[in-house]
């Protein structure tokens, strides 16, 4: 059994510490768990028991036991600990991307237990899904319940059996709602003390990281989940060449462009070169420090951090080297040490190649904060069959504002912005084109947001065009019903099928022969002058033309005349739009053209 965390003799058989990740919904908690771990890791554990990393925090084994209590037999494990990583939310753990899968080896879904799933839980759970990493449920804030009695820092079960009835009750009804939802998206799900086996079903832990209760279960589970399933996959060369994924990208007064790393696998020293994923290639450099938090006790000292010579997976630490600036969040980076430049390049490039969206010639523009975050988007676009333009890590810029303004199509004059800043100069470039962002911070919000206006832009499109184009009607001349003869010819009509507008053409057929003999120029019904008249109504219409006895008679059917253009638009886009009694006088028009010519409105 190893006693320390991510710390000990580097050698080929040393088991890493398995990376946890804590997911969830805005406010159901996630900050709040992690500092209650953090916290009762301080007062359990020795001075110095837990450390601090870049963006992590290393719980040692010895002190999960400590706050697991009789939970927790530390002789059942060889893993080192848990590193938490720091920065809760969806997004940074999509960031957190090894080779071919999530970064985080475990996770924890934080849900509100009074909230319920909400967005940004359905999300996690996605993400969950997708990358099959094994989790737990956090089903949090317990302690919120009406009536609950707080036992501060207890195993859930102890403090669960000190609670009312009707607090059990209620307890056990917000749990199995959870459960409920879980099943509903596809995984099996039970309170984790019923659950045998964690890799077929999601264990639910009650806890609250107010009072800390179920916190003792919450580690041993994570740990038992760790222990049992993730064994093989923590038996890596901690001594090798160091393997790890971009955080973030930092300014760092003193230090220049620094990346905050999460390291997975192997070693990295203060002296390697290193290769990390760039906006356009590999950038090859040289370590200059190795950064960690200065404990707090030597906080007023100058630097924020402290130098290191070296460190070990797993580890969350802060490199300092020449010429970051291209580096990407959610890109690799691998220690070279002992192997040819070009093979390390390879490897690099070859892992960004694996996250590389893959673009079409029309589509919209797609921005994220980070390489992990912008598959997770792509991911879903494709899903929902949306085409991208162009994929890109980064704040969105004035040429993106370009690229989205010359799309051939209105809906792909677009922008959907995940988790970054819209450019001032960017943004005043938008107001002044008609390109549209979407911000948001939850993927889904975003696709859904954007389906809308879709919808939206396509509803307003075809009113427009029904607004301009001539709809198909057909009436016939009512027998004895001539009021004048012509200059206009007036005459009673029923109107068959469509609306009558004033200004149309009217024409006859003479078997499939069209011939137009004049223009709509007034329509009464009732006596009272209308604009339009629909099908069913008897109106009186004066026609500027023909005359009644000669090119028109009693008992005639004309035809709005429908220009060859519109027939087309209207068959081929309109026609679930339009009325059904238009719809037939218009597939009547078809058919009496594409008589005469079969390609008619084609
Ligand atoms: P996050 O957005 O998921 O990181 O949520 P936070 O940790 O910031 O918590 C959101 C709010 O819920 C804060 O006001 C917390 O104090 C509160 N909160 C979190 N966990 C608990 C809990 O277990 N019990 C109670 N009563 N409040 C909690």
């Amino acid at each position: 059994m190893s006693d320390s965390s991510d710390a000990g003799d580097p050698g080929t058989d040393t088991l890493r510490t398995p990376i946890v990740a804590v997911l969830g919904h805005v406010d159901h908690g996630k900050t709040s768990l992690l500092d209650k771990v953090r916290g009762s890791a301080v007062i359990e554990g020795e001075a110095g028991a837990i450390t601090q990393h870049i963006g992590a925090t290393a719980v040692p084994l010895d002190v999960i036991s400590d706050i697991a209590g009789s939970l927790v037999d530390p002789t059942d494990f060889d893993l080192p600990g848990l590193l938490f990583i720091d920065t809760p939310g969806h997004h940074s753990f999509t960031t957190l991307r090894s080779r071919g899968g999530a970064l985080a080896d475990i996770a924890i879904l934080v849900v509100d237990v009074n909230d319920g799933f909400q967005p940004q839980t359905i999300e996690a759970l996605d993400i969950l899904k997708r990358t099959q990493t094994p989790f737990v449920v956090a089903a949090n804030k317990v302690d919120t319940l009406p009536g609950w009695n707080p036992v501060e820092d207890a195993p859930i079960q102890q403090s669960m059996e000190t609670q009312s009835d009707r607090v059990q009750q209620q307890l056990n009804q917000e749990l199995y709602e959870i459960v409920g939802e879980l099943s509903d998206h596809g995984f099996s799900a039970d309170m984790y003390w019923q659950v045998r086996n964690f890799q077929q079903n999601v264990g639910v832990v009650p806890v609250s990281a107010m009072t800390g209760e179920g916190v003792p279960d919450l580690l041993t589970v994570m740990m038992g989940l760790a222990q049992r399933y993730m064994k093989e996959e923590m038996q890596v060369d901690v001594g090798g060449p160091g393997v790890g994924t971009v955080l973030e990208v930092k300014e760092e007064k003193g230090f220049g462009t620094t990346v905050d790393i999460v390291l997975y696998d192997g070693t990295i020293r203060a002296d390697d070169v290193i290769v990390v994923g760039g906006e356009n290639n590999p950038i090859v450099t040289e370590v200059r420090a190795l950064l960690q938090p200065r404990p707090l006790a030597e906080i007023r000292t100058e630097s924020r951090f402290e130098q290191v010579d070296e460190v070990m997976a797993a580890a969350g630490i802060k490199v300092a080297a020449p010429d970051l600036d291209e580096a990407m969040s959610g890109a690799p980076i691998r220690v070279v040490r002992d192997r040819p430049v070009e093979e390390v390049e390879r490897e690099v490039r070859s892992e960004l190649a694996e996250i590389a969206v893959e673009t079409a010639e029309e589509g919209v523009v797609v921005k994220a904060d980070t390489l992990g975050s912008l598959e997770a988007m792509a991911n879903a676009l494709e899903e929902a069959e949306i085409p991208i333009v162009r994929a890109e890590v980064g704040a969105v810029a004035p040429r993106d504002v370009s690229v989205a303004s010359t799309a051939d199509e209105d809906t792909h004059k677009t922008i959907l912005a995940f988790n970054v800043d819209v450019l001032d100069d960017a943004r005043r470039r938008i107001e002044e084109s008609d390109v549209k962002v979407f911000e948001s911070d939850v993927i889904y919000q975003l696709v859904e947001e954007y389906d809308e206006y879709v919808e939206e832009i396509e509803r307003e499109q075809q009113e427009t065009v029904l607004d301009n184009i001539t709809r198909p009607a057909r009436f016939q001349l009512l027998m004895d019903h001539t009021f004048r003869q012509n200059d206009p010819a007036v005459v009673g009509t029923e109107i068959l099928s469509g609306t009558v507008k004033n200004n149309m053409n009217v024409v006859k057929f003479e078997g499939n022969e069209p011939t137009r003999v004049g223009q709509l120029k007034g329509i009464q019904e009732n006596g009272e002058d209308v604009d339009e008249a629909r099908a069913g109504s008897r109106v009186s219409l004066a026609i500027d033309g023909p005359t009644v006895g000669r090119q028109i008679e009693e008992g005639d059917e004309l035809w709005i005349e429908i220009p060859e253009k519109h027939a087309k638009i209207l068959e081929q886009e309109l026609k679930e739009e339009i009325p059904m009694d238009e719809r037939e006088a218009l597939n009547q028009y078809l058919e009496k053209q594409r008589n005469r010519d079969p390609f008619w409105g084609k």
